[in-house]
């Protein structure tokens, strides 16, 4: 595949189609200023302000985009909230497909068919790959990804953060917990990283 790419690339470049110094600002935008940094952001706020929460699950494309995160493969966005009772988990069966904007560059192992296929076929059996213990009485959810929409999730949030900043929330919501194979961490995990 790397070949394959590497191919294509040099003959576009050579037919004068692509210009190898666009490609580059994209990459580097997309690998160091665009990330789940971003979505960290949004779902603090969600935690914090009500509102805001609910106008996020009910457009969450205008919601994400009133805090700056707009852009290709985020021009229709769903946000979808974890609950006790329901947990939420994003795939792209087809191909890859996510939500830039608020989460960067998708990892390795969504674009994998392994995780594709598997996250459709056996979703619990996903979360206990990735470590993940959600109780046999809560629904899991699948969302499958196409070219148009574009998945969140709003993991729930970890008890004991009552009177955190949005800033200090943010640290607690990790890339996974925005695609649902991951939950957000507890605040002692913060906690541990900052000793
Ligand atoms: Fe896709």
């Amino acid at each position: 595949m790397d070949v394959r790419v590497r191919a294509l690339q040099s003959l576009l470049v050579e037919k004068g189609y692509l210009d190898p110094a666009a490609l580059d600002v994209i990459i580097e935008t997309y690998e160091h200023q665009v990330g789940p940094h971003n979505g960290a952001r949004v779902v603090a706020r969600a935690w914090a302000e009500p509102a805001f929460m609910e106008w996020l699950l009910r457009d969450a494309t205008a919601a994400i985009a009133s805090m700056g995160y707009t852009g290709r493969q985020g021009e229709h966005m769903v946000a979808v909230a974890n609950t006790p009772q329901t947990h939420h988990m994003v795939v792209c069966t087809l191909c890859s497909c996510y939500p830039w904007p608020v989460l960067g560059l998708p990892p390795v192992w969504y674009k994998s068919a392994p995780y594709r296929s598997k996250a459709v076929m056996d979703p619990r059996g996903v979360l206990a790959d990735f470590g993940v213990h959600v109780d046999d009485g809560v629904t899991l959810r699948v969302w499958d990804s196409t070219a148009e929409v574009r998945y969140l999730v709003v993991p729930m949030r970890p008890a004991g953060t009552d009177g955190w900043t949005q800033e200090q929330l943010a640290t607690l919501v990790t890339r996974d917990s925005m695609i649902g194979t991951g939950l957000a961490l507890p605040p002692s995990a913060v906690a541990e990283a900052a000793a």
